[in-house]
């Protein structure tokens, strides 16, 4: 048997089994009893629906996992690859055009594969908890949106790496690294002006105690903002949220209209000091330097896979060719994805903390936080007992109950 092919069968089957086991010890973990610092906020039977959300979205992963898993090695194993490619090549175009096809088949592939998933978790599953506002015109019209956009950026992007490897020689992963580089800063200046209002409305906030209050922290806080908007994130779903969008002077805060709903305009603040944190310790610029580098290795990697005949005889395919190359070295890449997606999430977490300090100090009230945090996992049905292995692996932020000891042990040492 190929040796690619035995590595890849293995990376995929260890990588579901870890998945799973961590699904069951992560439903296990889940304990009747609540968490006294929650008795005040929560009662029994909210508390028993907040974990029969967890169960049943867990079971539902796990399911999703098994079928989407066993559809990809038997895909794999029937030579599925080499019949898109009969089929792309069809078509009779050059290298490139040849390889967009090939691409747009396995996303149309992938997608159908995807949808009664995603039809099912948000008409039956988040319906039944009372989070869903999608309507299914909305549903229909963001499945549109998102593959004119994929059509859009995704297409010319793609066409520009095929073209670089076709032409580029040894500095191939350079030029294509700086490209998407570029291409990826460009999304983010253009996303809150062009992409963004394709889903959702923004309006600026309208003038009043909460406008004042958060437009006077951030000049205290020497903060420059573009300003201030709320975003109608009912229209999908009842849970919270905030982010800011932009860089520098063009940084927009959003607040999702459910929070400023929901939250005092205390916790709101204590929430926009939060995120503002991430902005003065640099997290946002560290975080995208690491992915910046993160990119250039995969590049780096990638050009060493090129046109490998080995992993083509793996995946049973009649040509060799650049734009299947990207796709059989995603096979490849993931464990190495894997390991660099946990160690993001150790730093991520370590960068929760870090934010919630800087909000606690500046604004002076952790109260604030503490009950904006609560609001928020309450409202949003979080699993308060997630298993510490599910953390380790998964978590980009850490579970809330370690949050609120956190800054409690904070508040007590100032
Ligand atoms: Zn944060």
């Amino acid at each position: 048997m190929n040796p690619y092919l035995i590595f890849i069968l293995t990376v995929i089957l260890v990588g579901y089994i870890l998945d799973l086991t961590i699904s069951i010890v992560n439903l296990s973990s889940l304990d009747p009893r609540l968490p006294d610092e929650f008795i005040d906020v929560l009662d029994g039977r909210r508390y028993a629906k907040s974990q029969s959300y967890t169960r049943i979205t867990t079971t539902f992963s796990m399911i999703k996992e098994t079928a989407t898993t066993t559809l990809t090695i038997v895909f794999i194993l029937i030579g599925g690859f080499n019949w898109v490619d009969g089929l792309a090549r069809g078509f009779g175009l050059g290298p490139i055009g040849t390889g967009l096809i090939f691409t747009a088949i396995l996303f149309v592939i992938v997608a159908c594969v995807e949808m009664p998933f995603s039809v099912y978790a948000t008409f039956v599953i988040e319906e039944r908890f009372g989070f869903n506002q999608t309507t299914r015109g909305t549903f229909i019209l963001d499945l549109a949106k998102g593959i004119i956009l994929a059509v859009v950026i995704g297409g010319p992007v793609l066409a520009f790496i095929l073209w670089f490897f076709e032409i580029g020689g040894p500095w191939a992963w350079f030029y294509c690294w700086g490209g998407v580089v570029g291409a990826t800063m460009g999304i983010q200046f253009i996303a809150p002006v062009l992409i963004m209002p394709l889903f959702n409305k923004f309006t600026p906030l309208e003038d009043g105690e909460l406008k004042e209050t958060v437009a006077n922290y951030a000049t205290r806080e020497k903060f420059k903002i573009k300003g201030i908007y709320t975003m109608d994130g009912s229209r999908r779903s009842t849970k919270l949220n905030a982010f800011f969008t932009g860089f520098g002077r063009f940084r927009r805060i959003v607040f999702f209209d459910t929070l400023v709903e929901k939250l005092s305009t205390g916790e709101i603040v204590a929430v926009l000091a939060h995120e503002m944190g991430h902005y003065k310790l640099r997290h946002v610029f560290k975080m995208l330097a690491a992915s910046i580098l993160q990119m250039g290795i995969l590049f780096f990697i990638l050009s060493l896979f090129i046109n490998n005949r080995g992993l083509f005889a793996a995946f049973r395919m009649d040509h060799v060719s650049i734009y299947a190359s990207l796709i059989f070295f995603g096979f490849l890449y993931s464990p190495i994805s894997m390991l660099l997606s946990v160690i993001f999430n150790i730093f991520s977490r370590r960068q929760e903390f870090q934010a919630d300090r800087h909000a606690l100090i500046s604004t002076g009230r952790p109260e604030m936080l503490i009950s904006a945090l609560k609001k928020l996992s309450i409202t949003n049905l979080s699993n308060l007992t997630p298993h510490p292995l599910h953390v380790f692996l998964n978590y980009c932020h850490p579970p809330v109950l370690e949050r609120i000891r956190a800054l409690r042990k904070k508040r007590s040492s100032i």
